[in-house]
């Protein structure tokens, strides 16, 4: 057994001062205030001192990284994606499509189908190979191809669809199962009896890229949407006498909702305004990070197009295009911005999207889920990235 020590530990709903975290075989075994437990004789110590203990963040909405664009990469190149990931703090993705041919869009989720079953059997046997000691992505996220062409971003309009079981079911069935998140504009005609397919499916419904009333908005809450995507990114904006999406997402109890806390995408007063909206139970910090984050300004490649990267802004013909924003930067941007506490930002990157997306067993930490954590200094700087309790 590992017992590891620290100053601060974030479950992330409680705050463990001088905690003790024991760890069995990649497992959390218990968490303990000092004070309240001794440390067994047959264990071994990692005093990780001044140091606060999260649980590893999870990015719903993510791109690529270090190069890596995850619908054109060979699996053999996704390791190096997952390094860079776990440099930021990330322990678990959801690798995000955008809109592309469908049969690409085929080839690539069954790609990433075979990467989230690797992972998976790896850590089921137990594998210690450096590669399962990375980031892994646990679910896909389809960003399109249901957009409106109106908000569609840079997502290319000839690759866009209109919303039918019949074309969900086929990216579904590509994926193997393993989509989690469908982001869809729901004024979409069809797209109603999708959302409710979906969420039927156990899919996290998020709307976004969309030009929607208040009405279809809400429609799609009615039809089972939970969640809203890069919220004021590529959505109808907020007018006081014609609220539209905007309203719904930033009100609405039931919907969860993401933002891109880069600075860039939205205004950091903004951003403020969005945090206090959703409040601490339903805010959801995301990179949409592309394979430029972590590189040298220049072109790169996301899904079926090419963006330019200068001084941390990405771009297709002047028109914003994912981001190159970490995790961890995010969180320190929510502290920034609003005044959070870093307790509180934490839970937007790691508890919350958890919550969101249905997985029960990440972003938290707890006895019997699996020991992935960062280790940060005081300002939310990560130290070290902990993935099953091994490289402590
Ligand atoms: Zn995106």
């Amino acid at each position: 057994m590992i017992v590891v020590s620290a100053k601060r530990l974030f479950t992330p709903l409680e705050t463990i001062d001088d905690p003790l975290l024991f760890i069995d075989d990649g497992i959390i075994s218990a968490i303990s205030s000092r004070a309240h437990r001794a440390i067994p004789n047959n264990s071994t110590l990692v005093d990780l001192q001044n140091s606060v203990l999260a649980p590893g963040f999870l990015d719903i909405h993510l791109h690529g990284g270090a190069g890596i664009d995850v619908m054109r990469s060979a699996l053999s190149e996704l390791p190096r994606l997952n390094r860079f990931l776990t440099k930021h703090g990330v322990t678990a993705y959801f690798p995000t499509t955008v809109a592309a041919p469908l049969d690409q869009t085929c080839q690539a989720l069954s790609r990433l189908a075979e990467a989230i079953e690797l992972s998976g059997n790896g850590a089921l046997k137990n594998d210690l190979s450096k590669d399962n000691l990375q980031a892994k992505p646990v679910g896909i996220h389809l960003e399109g191809p249901f957009l409106s062409h109106k908000r569609r971003g840079v997502h290319p309009p000839e690759y866009l669809l209109e919303p039918t079981v019949k074309t969900f079911d086929h990216l579904c069935h590509a994926a193997r199962g393993h989509v989690r998140m469908m982001t869809i504009a729901p004024e979409l005609p069809g797209a109603l009896e999708v959302i409710a397919e979906a969420a039927r499916r156990n899919v996290l419904v998020s709307i976004g890229h969309s030009d929607a009333q208040l009405e279809a908005a809400q429609a799609a809450v009615q039809a089972g949407a939970r969640h809203a995507t890069h919220t004021f990114n590529a959505m109808r904006p907020l007018d006081h006498r014609d609220p539209g999406i905007l309203a719904e997402v930033l009100a609405e109890a039931q919907l969860s909702a993401d933002i891109i806390a880069d600075g860039i995408h939205v205004a950091p007063e903004v951003v403020k305004l969005f945090l206090q909206a959703k409040g601490l139970e339903r805010s959801v910090l995301i990179t949409d990070a592309t394979a430029a984050t972590g590189m040298p300004d220049g072109l790169y490649q996301l899904g079926p197009i090419q963006v330019e990267v200068k001084d941390g802004t990405c771009t297709m013909q002047g028109k914003l295009a994912g981001s190159v924003l970490t995790m961890d930067r995010a969180i320190r941007n929510a502290m920034a911005f609003a005044g959070w506490s870093l307790q509180d930002s934490l839970r937007a990157a790691t508890l919350n999207p958890a919550r969101a997306a249905g997985l029960t067993n990440h972003g938290k930490l707890a006895p019997g889920v699996a020991a992935d954590f960062v280790v940060l200094g005081p300002e939310g700087e990560v130290r070290n990235t902990i993935v099953r309790g091994r490289g402590l």
